[in-house]
């Protein structure tokens, strides 16, 4: 199944007729690939704690979506049909037959990949032999994400909500002992839904992280007020909040308001504020 974007075409097609404000989200930017930028020479960092979900028990129902669309600010004199006039095609591709994840054994140590966007999740793992070139970075990260980082953690703290990484890269042991963990700490499908299986955690490929204010964990993050910049502020950094509420049948996860994944900004601006659009709904995967 495809799932795109609210189309904009017809209103540009239109606009000049019906003078109406098309202000809707901006049409889909090429997939940037968050390539390797070379390899620089920084000691490893200390390994971070692996996260862990709330100490409480989190709800066993998931709170309903909060409808926010990609845009907010779609014109209300749109068309009434837009799609009646609208090209069949956008000039960016969004999934078709052939995005399909046909790798197998030594393919998998590398991940998969649409666009040039990386995908680790459930549905397309990496093997124990994938480790990131950037793995000895700072945190673990891809240079330019550890550094869309900085620049946002130096904007969130001006707004009054500092925010520090928690944990960035892990390596396949990690995720392995992090999951095995959890399923000991809590019930097997609370652990499935927050925790990811060494290969289906997107913190193994060095492109995500967790962000905390430095004492809120888990679901108590949804709470605070950096989780609140962050949901806002986030897609101006390159960022996107990876696991949306209401999208776990989509992501495979629980709404994680802590877990941030770094696409880049022209990706990240086509998500926009406050966005529950995933990942895989704007690769086509979904
Ligand atoms: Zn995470």
């Amino acid at each position: 199944m495809t799932s795109r974007p609210p189309a904009v075409f017809a209103c540009a097609l239109i606009g000049a007729l019906l003078l109406s404000a098309c202000s809707g989200p901006a049409s889909a930017e090429p997939a940037v690939s968050p390539a390797a930028s070379g390899s620089i020479a920084v000691p490893a960092p200390t390994s971070e704690p692996a996260p862990t979900a709330s100490a409480q028990a989190e709800p066993s129902t998931e709170p309903a979506p909060p409808s926010v669309p990609a845009s907010a600010s779609a014109s209300a004199s749109r068309p009434a049909t837009p799609e009646a006039i609208a090209p069949a095609d956008p000039p960016t591709r969004r999934g078709t037959a052939s995005v399909s994840d046909d790798r197998t054994g030594k393919a998998l140590d590398t991940p998969f990949t649409v666009d040039g966007v990386v995908v680790v999740s459930k549905k397309h793992r990496v093997s124990a032999g994938y480790v990131p070139p950037w793995a000895s970075q700072p945190h673990g990260l891809h240079p330019d994400a550890y550094a869309a980082f900085q620049t946002m953690a130096a904007a969130a703290k001006k707004d009054g909500a500092p925010i520090s990484i928690r944990s960035g890269y892990r390596s396949f042991a990690d995720q392995k002992a992090s999951f095995a963990k959890a399923m000991k700490q809590y019930d097997e499908a609370t652990a499935r839904r927050y925790y990811a299986e060494a290969g289906a955690s997107e913190h193994q490929t060095g492109l995500a992280l967790d962000a905390w204010d430095g004492r809120n964990r888990g679901t108590a993050f949804a709470r605070t007020k950096q989780a609140t910049w962050l949901a806002a502020h986030a897609h101006e950094y390159g960022f996107i909040v990876r696991y949306p509420q209401g999208k776990t049948d989509i992501t495979g996860y629980a709404w994680e308001s802590w877990h941030l994944r770094w696409v880049g900004k022209e990706i990240s601006s086509t998500f926009g504020p406050n966005s529950s659009l995933t990942l895989e709904e704007y690769l086509g995967l979904a």
